[in-house]
């Protein structure tokens, strides 16, 4: 298989309880390429696959039927080493504080290191770099209860654990759920950063299109267990009645310059940002001034 993909899918269905009185069928006949670096969102209205999807890509669902490769290593085999396949495929679940906590910041972001083999002065590093990543300081939140933490820091603290094990494909499932604006634009700019950054690829499951206009290279949008619609961003939030038929939106600046260019004004309703939308807007101004 192909290794410059970091991840294949190929026919990959499933369902709850199968076989049961209580089945459900949450995933059907998903096919999708991500390629090494990319930043990819996932979008679609709750219980439309999302969360049961992305925990297939660490293993924590194993695949039936169905096949995935993760950067070219088929993972669906019963040979398959879960362990490495957790270090190399981060997975920040959708609230993360539900999760059980360790008693200190630092014991709870080593727990995952640690279970890979890390230990002193290397484990130590890998914990000190995560918490530099999301700008937690080290001597101040070290020895905290994560009891004691608001939800950003404790946000911060989940995607710090994920990133400790430095891996090479990052999934955050709604990391900004539930967080206030100002905490929630941070935690987005440090995920933009470290992707920038580094040769990471990230897949974020999103509710927020304007999230998704800014941030991701292509989006995958889910419905009933399959991807419905798929594309880049500038592209894919001009299918607007396509997307208000799935539950979606787009952006509000989008819907904007759609409405312009509809009543005859000749912009390019294919923005991404609100600066993009003034540059189209100046521009039709100077034409005709
Ligand atoms: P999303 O993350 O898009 O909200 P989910 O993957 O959580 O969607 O859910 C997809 C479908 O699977 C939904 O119909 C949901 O009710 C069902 N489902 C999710 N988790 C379970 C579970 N543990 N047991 C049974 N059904 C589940
Ligand atoms: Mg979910």
């Amino acid at each position: 298989m192909n290794k410059d993909m970091a991840i294949i899918v190929k026919d990959l269905s499933y369902t709850y309880k199968a076989g049961t009185p209580l089945a459900s069928k949450a995933l059907e006949n998903i096919n999708l390429e991500i390629p090494k670096g990319q930043f990819v969102a996932i979008i679609g209205q709750t219980g439309s696959g999302k969360s049961t999807f992305v925990q297939h890509l660490n293993g924590l669902i194993r695949t039936s039927p169905g096949h995935i490769w993760i950067c070219g290593e088929d993972i669906g085999g019963k040979d398959v080493n879960l362990k490495e396949l957790r270090h190399k495929v981060g997975l920040v679940f959708q609230y993360p504080e539900h999760q059980v906590f360790e008693e200190t910041v630092y014991a709870d972001i080593a727990f995952g290191p640690k279970n890979l083999g890390y230990t002193g002065e290397e484990l130590e590093k890998a914990v000190r770099q995560a918490m530099h990543l999301v700008k937690l300081d080290y001597a101040d939140f070290k020895d905290r209860s994560p009891l004691e933490l608001s939800g950003g820091q404790l946000r911060r603290v989940a995607i710090a654990g994920v990133l400790a094990m430095q891996p090479s494909i990052l999934i955050l499932d709604e990391p900004t759920a539930g967080l206030d604006p100002k905490t929630r634009d941070e935690i987005l700019e440090q995920i933009r950063r470290l992707h920038r950054e580094t040769d990471l690829t990230v897949i974020l499951v999103s509710h927020s299109m304007e999230e998704v206009a800014r941030l991701a290279d292509q989006v995958f949008v889910f419905h009933r267990g399959t991807i419905a619609l798929q594309g880049h961003p500038r592209e894919l939030f001009q299918e607007e009645e396509a997307l208000t038929s799935l539950g979606l939106g787009i952006p509000q600046v989008v819907r904007v310059m759609r409405r312009l260019a509809e009543s005859g004004i000749p912009v390019d309703p294919r923005v991404l940002n609100t600066q993009e939308a003034a540059e189209q807007i100046i521009r039709r101004w100077r034409a005709h001034a």
